[in-house]
């Protein structure tokens, strides 16, 4: 423990952000890189398809079940979240337990969605 005074670990993070930021002009305070925030059209076409199943959803014209397409369970939230194949069909989604739904990303054709 270098710092073991806290106005001191304090001060010498401070500077060590100050220093950070000199040498990444162009990052944020988050700092990730500009282009992680720029919209490429996958992105805006995955908002797109979510936000009108949530439409869909609000109007009762897409009901959420309670159990797991894939596994038939209800998942521990019991939330079932939908998955978008295709965000060319943004009504086509496979609902699935927050499980299923991470082992489905997690999948080695690298299939995001
Ligand atoms: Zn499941
Ligand atoms: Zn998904």
């Amino acid at each position: 423990m270098p710092y073991a005074d806290p106005v001191k670990r304090r001060e010498h993070s401070r500077l060590y952000m100050r220093k950070w930021r000199a040498a990444h002009p162009d990052r944020d305070r988050s700092g990730r890189p500009p282009e992680v925030r720029i919209r490429t059209d996958e992105s805006r076409m995955k908002d797109a398809a979510r936000a009108k199943l949530a439409r869909a959803i609000k109007r009762g014209e897409v009901v959420r079940p309670d159990e797991c397409d894939d596994c038939g369970g209800v998942g521990r939230s019991g939330w079932m979240q939908a998955h978008h194949d295709d965000y060319a069909k943004p009504y086509a989604v496979r609902w699935l337990c927050s499980a299923c739904h991470g082992l489905v990303h997690r999948m080695p054709d690298g299939e995001v969605a």
